[in-house]
C-alpha cells in the first residue's frame, strides 16, 4: 500500500484507511475468491478519501501472493 495520497479522483490528502475487513463469504458475495485459506476468506484495506469519497480496496499481501496460481483469476493482458 504505497503512494496512498494524494487522492488519484480529487488530488486532496484526507485520506482514512480502515483496519482489515473480511472480503466476504458465508451468505455475502466473495470479492477475493481463491486467495484465502481454508474457512477463512483473503482480506483489504478500504482507503476513503474525506473529500471527494472515492473508495479505494487493497487486497493483503498474502491474498495477492495467490493470484498467480489461482484458477479463479486471470492476469490483464
Ligand atoms: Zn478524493
Amino acid at each position: 500500500m504505497s503512494h496512498m495520497t494524494p487522492c488519484p479522483n480529487c488530488d486532496g490528502g484526507n485520506l482514512y484507511k480502515s483496519k482489515k475487513i473480511s472480503s466476504g463469504g458465508g451468505h455475502a458475495p466473495n470479492y477475493l475468491p481463491g486467495l484465502g485459506r481454508f474457512l477463512s476468506t483473503a482480506g483489504f484495506h478500504v482507503v476513503v478519501c474525506r473529500d471527494c469519497g472515492l473508495s479505494r480496496f487493497f487486497a493483503h499481501e498474502e491474498a495477492r501472493a495467490k493470484l498467480g496460481e489461482s484458477d479463479k483469476w486471470t492476469r490483464v493482458p
